[in-house]
């Protein structure tokens, strides 16, 4: 019998989420963002549950191949545009819409020779300084672009840094409407956070982390609040059972001990596997679906849970690191993220290529 960790992944939950997207923003055509692998979720697993999607948003271009090789006829938009001057022949090749934001990939395009001229996204930055062009360069990029017959449509995008937080997107919205203003195109300016919390703007709307149920200003509002469902479960068994005495601990550095006779759970899952070593004491998990804790420190392989709240338990019990537990039981990604310190994207992204990862439901 193989490891009893495992991912699934949840196509219904996907569609799901994306039409809360739609909902969220009516007017607007939805990119599905599926960089870095769908969110850990794998292009291949995600693709059944986003294809209601107007486009798929990502970075690498072996993942643009690869949403292209399942049939995606539709638009796919590099985020970060190309690399190098050569990825503009994969462009054309694919049709690839592309991010541009900065004066060098202008330069290759404008050197580039294709039958087929492009779609671009003319990046502004506003306030994030990554990546794009400033308000003040925006409009002589323009000009070089609309000038190219490399290119055919010329778009704007900007991307906000505290859309999911106080300070809000209203002065980058300011910003890029001031640095567009009278020139033609379409408008891309809102991630999942904007979307959700701002309300809809622009043309296209970019949803990431929403799609796959994680609340982009969690803990202010949690999936509930959102009506998201986790798009991948991670799940495990207990291996074993342990009963503890008063001041028996657990795990290295006996960051835990038992203030009285306890029974605890060993899991086979650990940081090897993706779950975050930084989780401490008291990271949520569910046991059969019922709500206990972690106890003492994360190790490579197996976590320590505390099963007072699930007198039944044995070996062999269903273990629910993140997702969906039986009977209809639920422990958003967020809540384990925020026990440990992050947020649900880095936990998804990180589930370790040793868990086998499947499409269930
Ligand atoms: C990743 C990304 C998004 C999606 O962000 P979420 O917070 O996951 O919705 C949108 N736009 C750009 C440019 C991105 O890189």
């Amino acid at each position: 019998m193989p490891r009893p960790v495992e991912a699934l992944v949840h196509p219904a939950a996907l569609a799901h989420n994306l039409g809360r997207a739609r909902a969220a923003a009516p007017d607007a055509r939805v990119w599905a963002v599926v960089k870095a692998d769908a969110y850990g979720h794998r292009i291949e697993l995600a693709y059944a549950g986003l294809r209601g999607a107007d486009g798929f948003a990502l970075l690498d271009l072996a993942e643009a191949e690869r949403v292209r090789a399942l049939g995606w006829r539709g638009p796919i938009l590099l985020l970060e545009g190309v690399f190098e001057p050569r990825d503009l022949e994969l462009c054309s090749r694919l049709q690839l819409w592309h991010m541009v934001h900065s004066a060098e990939q202008i330069d290759w395009l404008a050197a580039h020779k294709t039958q087929q001229p492009h779609r671009v996204f003319l990046k502004i930055n506003t306030g994030m300084n990554r990546l794009g062009f400033t308000p003040g360069s925006c409009r002589s990029a323009w000009a070089r672009l609309a000038a190219l017959p490399q290119v055919d449509e010329i778009s704007f995008a900007t991307h906000f840094s505290d859309a999911d937080g106080e300070r809000g997107i209203a002065h980058q919205l300011e910003a890029f409407e001031a640095a567009t203003r009278d020139l033609p195109g379409e408008r891309s300016v809102a991630n999942s956070a904007a979307i959700l919390r701002h309300g809809a703007r622009g043309d296209w709307v970019r949803a990431g982390i929403l799609c796959y149920g994680s609340a982009p200003d969690y803990p202010a509002h949690d999936i509930r609040h959102w009506d998201l469902r986790p798009a991948m479960t991670l799940r495990s068994r207990l291996i074993a059972v342990q009963s503890l005495q008063a001041g028996d601990s657990v795990g290295y550095g006996s960051r835990y001990r038992a203030a009285g006779a306890q029974r605890i759970g060993i899991v086979a899952c650990g940081y090897a596997d993706g779950y975050p070593r930084h989780a401490g004491t008291g990271t949520p998990v569910l046991v059969d679906g019922v709500r206990t804790t972690t106890v003492g420190r994360v190790s490579m392989d197996m976590i320590a849970v505390d099963l007072t709240p699930v007198p039944h338990a044995a070996s062999g019990s269903e273990v629910t690191l993140w997702g969906r537990g039986p009977q209809g039981s639920v422990l958003a990604i967020d809540e384990v993220a925020h026990a440990a310190g992050t947020v649900g994207y880095e936990l998804m992204c990180a589930v370790a290529p040793r868990v086998p990862l499947r499409a269930e439901g």
